[in-house]
């Protein structure tokens, strides 16, 4: 049997496993096997949703065993590297697996960027555990302010989500270094979402670099001090740590560089995805760090490794971002074809949404969440007539 190591059970993983299972044969071909510090699969662009007790961490969080039954091999492991000489992975416990194919799919973590203090003194943003211990801390704030460091999605919609839900007199600053928030986002968008966190009187600090944290207040490029009693990490991510052997090329984010089959270079049996991958857009830059663009680079990757086990010629991947949607707290904002979506909408998008992945991901990559992706025509349209059905029904129902 083919033996397939999936490193890391987060949005690209898990829909890299799905999809090789698609078809029901290849559980007899192929040894699938996935690797994660975790035993769950979580929803990690909710993590703010649990900040602000809005979701309770089992909503948002899967057993590996419940979403992917005995069709893969689960290990419960910190994956320390990977030797694609030896062609095997090595763990904390002192393990090692060998592959035929293996997908590199680790996220990412933070990214301090050498600024004095940050690690130390502000809180990390990055994981349900640090959303957990993040909600008590919040519960336990009076009367104080709470500074978010980046305005980034991540920053924005932990500070929707707080707002909205807080209710003691808590004030909110996002500092950004750059010239406005949501760097890269559609500008219309951005201004929708901006006047919302004027709405919730969150104030926003722009074109201020942090120069350093300390315990209990930052200091900003112009030589601002803001006093506060918990500041929040969400400036900057980097791909997570592994070892390669022997050393591959990486971006100065740690990030590794892929070609357009998402292959490492100097490897047709190795692959980098999600967060972790840096992979060639046509317009020149880097993906973007999506839980989207990891779903549908997945999808690409496990059909190509399906084609190459039949022969075949693989399909290199194209990604184009097919709308966007923050959501900020119980609100959502979002952009669908030019079109700003908002209210009830958006947020019944948004549940469509992540209601029909976990279903794909039970289904084994045949769901409307790999059919929207898909580039004929006809998939989808038939996802987007499903969806408008769904919506429909859940409108007429809740009136
Ligand atoms: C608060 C927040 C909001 C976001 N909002 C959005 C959004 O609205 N839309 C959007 O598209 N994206 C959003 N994102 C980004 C999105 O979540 C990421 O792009 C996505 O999670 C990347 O998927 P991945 O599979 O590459 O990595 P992850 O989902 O991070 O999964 C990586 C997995 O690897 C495991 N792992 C890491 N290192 C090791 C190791 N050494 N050994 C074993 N296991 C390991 C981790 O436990 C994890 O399960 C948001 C992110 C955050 C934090």
């Amino acid at each position: 049997m083919r033996k397939i190591c999936i490193l890391g059970s987060g949005y690209a993983g898990i829909f890299c496993a799905a999809n090789l299972l698609a078809d029901y044969d290849n559980k007899r071909k192929y040894e699938i096997s996935i690797f994660d510090q975790n035993s769950s699969h979580q929803l990690l662009q909710q993590i703010q949703l649990v900040c602000a007790n809005i979701k309770k961490p089992n909503d948002i969080s899967f057993s590996i065993y419940d979403l992917m039954k005995d069709d893969i091999k689960f290990y419960k492991e910190l994956v320390i590297g990977v030797n694609f000489d030896k062609q095997n992975i090595f763990t904390a416990n002192n393990k090692e697996y060998d592959f035929d194919y293996v997908i590199i799919a680790l996220g990412s973590s933070n990214a301090f960027f050498g600024i004095k203090g940050a690690k130390e003194y502000s809180q990390s943003f990055r994981s349900l555990d640090d959303a957990i211990k993040l909600q008590k801390k919040i519960q336990k704030i009076k009367d104080s302010n709470i500074v978010i460091c980046g305005g980034g999605a991540t920053g924005i919609s932990l500070a929707g989500a707080i707002s909205e839900t807080s209710k003691e007199n808590i004030n909110i600053t996002i500092i950004e270094a750059q010239s406005d928030i949501l760097p890269g986002w559609n500008p219309k968008l951005v201004k929708t979402i901006k006047k919302f966190l004027i709405n919730h009187k969150i104030n926003l600090i722009t074109n201020n670099p942090i120069i350093e944290v300390y315990p209990s207040s930052v200091l900003l490029g112009d030589g601002t001090i803001i006093e506060n009693s918990l500041s929040i990490w969400t400036a900057g991510v980097k791909g997570s740590d592994v070892q390669i052997i022997p050393s591959i090329k990486k971006t100065r984010s740690n990030r590794i560089i892929v070609n357009k089959l998402s292959q490492i270079e100097g490897y047709n049996n190795a692959f980098a995805a999600g967060d972790i991958s840096a992979f060639p857009l046509d317009n020149g830059q880097i993906s973007p760090q999506l839980a989207q663009f990891a779903v549908r680079q997945a999808i690409n990757i496990a059909k190509n490794i399906l084609r190459k086990e039949k022969g075949e010629k693989m399909v290199e991947f194209y990604y184009e971002q097919q709308g966007s949607i923050l959501s900020l707290g119980n609100r959502c904002i979002g952009m669908i074809n030019g079109i700003i979506i908002s209210g009830s909408l958006c947020q019944y998008v948004e549940d469509f949404l992540i209601d029909n992945y976990i279903k794909t991901i039970k289904n084994r990559g045949r769901g409307i969440s790999s059919l929207a992706y898909e580039q004929d025509k006809f998939s989808q349209i038939s996802s987007s007539l499903n969806f408008m059905i769904t919506t429909a029904a859940k409108i007429l129902s809740s009136n």
